[in-house]
């Protein structure tokens, strides 16, 4: 499932070629997608224009001229590409936006929705999203209090949209070892020290994940040769049995509050 950087690289991408753009008109084969009928979301969208685009953790949300919002969720599966029908990769569009520049089509949408709301009930949506990683106001102190309540595993916390969005079952991994903790840890035993460098190595995860393109495989468009060039470059996540890279350990997959987590068990010591 695509997390805070190949969301916010979707987003810088789709800014852009399609802020400030008309949509001309739409395409719906799947209408349990976009929650309406194909009619409705075509009356809702053509001739509109979509003046920017911002990202709330996972989610993306297209900010219309007539005060209305899209709310995007890829979820697991989903991906986005924009372009022309010869470019488009041999995949089932589910929803397809056309613009005067190129259609942007949505692909393997079945958990994932494209909502047409009033800015009420996209507050109402995400009301409990926490605090986005970037979000100047996020202190270190703060940080730390998203999480003061809670009992479990600190990968369950960082995958914890509630306590902080964008953060997903890869980066959660990375982030555990660049800071040097398991990430099956209870956040009861984490000390002030080990929360500094989770708070560090979250911010640090991140940027470089998003500066490389992000994990998603499928190019954004005909040209684009940034998404995708954080393949291979993650240090625990789903590296089973291969060596690590700072001391040639054995990785670790284990289970932590059923959820797979991926580890080195010689760098990750700390708590
Ligand atoms: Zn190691």
């Amino acid at each position: 499932m695509p997390e805070l950087p190949e969301m916010e690289n979707y987003r810088l991408m789709l800014s852009d070629r399609i802020a400030g753009a008309q949509i001309t008109g739409t395409e719906v084969t799947r209408e349990a997608s976009v929650h309406m009928t194909a009619e409705q979301f075509e009356e809702a969208l053509a001739g509109k224009t979509v003046w920017f685009i911002e990202r709330r953790g996972k989610h993306l949300l297209f900010h219309l001229d007539n005060g209305k919002r899209l709310l995007l969720h890829l979820m697991l599966g989903g991906s986005m590409f924009f372009g022309t029908d010869e470019q488009k990769p041999d995949r089932t569009v589910q929803v397809t936006i056309k613009f005067t520049s190129g259609n942007l089509y949505f692909i393997g949408l079945r958990l994932g929705y494209l909502k047409h709301m009033s800015v009420k009930e996209v507050d109402k949506e995400l009301a409990s999203l926490g605090p986005d990683p970037f979000d100047k106001r996020l202190t270190l102190e703060r940080f730390v209090s998203r999480f003061a309540k809670k009992r479990g595993t600190l990968k369950a916390a960082l995958v914890d949209q509630h306590a902080i969005s964008g953060i997903g079952n890869c980066y959660a991994d990375e982030i555990a070892f660049a800071a040097s903790v398991r990430p099956d840890t209870k956040i009861t035993a984490i000390g002030d020290d080990t929360w500094a460098r989770l708070y560090d190595s979250m911010h640090r995860v991140l940027t470089e994940a998003q500066a490389r393109g992000g994990y998603m495989e499928m190019p954004f468009t005909a040209e684009d040769h940034l998404t995708g060039g954080f393949n291979g470059n993650e240090k625990v996540y789903d590296r089973a049995g291969l060596p690590c890279i700072q001391c040639g350990t054995a990785i670790e997959q284990i289970e932590v509050s059923s959820r797979k987590a991926f580890l080195c068990p010689s760098c990750q010591k700390d708590q």
